[in-house]
């Protein structure tokens, strides 16, 4: 058995599983965390059931595991589901993987989970992961391009991102990510997770959360990618008002008609204010 290849390719390869319980493997050596692929491994049993516990699998239901590392959550996951997927880009872990399940019950794809096609696996995908935090705000977004064929997404973060998802118009935290989320999905903070829970230690304190896509849009943006610009330029000097901040974009008329105060900050508007600006601004066009 080997991985199929090294590179990261956009269609991931997918790293065969032993097949037969009783072939006799040759021992791995320890794992030496890279710190390069985000990688703390969560080492608390009563954290994975707690985990596993709020995602509450089904036997039948279509798991995907981004980041399963050695297998904390992927053992537990699959004592609940007939099979999983998995998602690694270390070609280590996902050679270990798949070696200790057979491929019957798991499918380890090797590669970068930002490049993954999640609606190849089909739809009411239920989503889960520790993941990487150096990628987590882009692998976010990039599930959220894909919510049609996502039933829910479970993921451990850092809990500084954990705050800025979940946190209320107007507070410091609130931001870009707050809006695109929150525009897609009702998002609830779990519970948190301290460091000691990792090895190798984080420096930072970690949540676990949930994302259900919304369904039917609350307030549904007839130009998505109108919605999308606003919101960047809304945030991107936060310290600037919306008139000077979406100059080019939006008039202070059409803000004022809106009820919008163009003296006021990107942070103060809710999704649904963002999603009247766009609309507003994709009528005149
Ligand atoms: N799930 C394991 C656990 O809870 O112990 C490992 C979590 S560790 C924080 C993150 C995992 O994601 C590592 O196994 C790492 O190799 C993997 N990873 C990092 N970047 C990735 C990427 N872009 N695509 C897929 N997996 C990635």
């Amino acid at each position: 058995m080997s991985p199929a290849r090294q590179s990261h390719s956009p269609r991931p390869a997918e790293v065969s599983g032993r097949g037969c319980c009783n072939t006799k493997m040759p021992q791995l050596a320890p794992h030496r965390a890279r710190k390069r692929f985000g990688q703390n491994f969560l080492v608390e049993p009563a954290f994975v059931q707690r985990i596993v516990d709020y995602i509450d699998p089904g036997p039948d239901e279509r798991l995907l595991e981004i980041g399963p590392g050695l297998g904390a959550l992927t053992g537990a996951l699959l004592k609940r589901v007939k099979r999983l997927d998995v998602i690694e880009i270390d070609r280590d872990l996902a050679a270990r993987l798949a070696q200790d399940y057979p491929r019957e019950q798991l499918t380890v794809h090797l590669g970068d989970a930002l490049e993954y096609d999640f609606a190849a696996l089909g739809t009411d995908l239920r989503v889960v992961g520790n993941l990487p935090y150096n990628i987590s705000s882009p692998l976010l977004f990039r599930l959220s391009e894909r919510a049609a064929s996502i039933r829910d997404i479970h993921v451990m973060l850092q809990r500084e991102v954990v705050d800025r998802m979940t946190a209320a118009a107007g507070s410091r935290a609130y931001g870009r990510l707050t809006v695109m989320l929150g525009y897609r999905f009702a998002v609830e903070r779990l519970f948190r997770v301290p460091p000691g829970a990792f090895r190798p230690q984080p420096k930072v304190e970690s949540a676990f959360a949930r994302l259900r896509p919304h369904d039917p849009l609350p307030c549904p943006a007839t130009d998505e990618a109108v919605f999308r610009r606003i919101v960047a330029a809304a945030f991107a000097q936060r310290r600037k008002t919306l008139r000077n901040a979406l100059a080019g974009l939006a008039g202070e008329a059409q803000m004022r008609s809106l009820g919008i105060d163009p003296r006021a900050r990107g942070e103060t508007l809710s999704v649904a204010h963002y999603v009247a600006l766009a609309n507003a601004i994709a009528a005149t066009r």
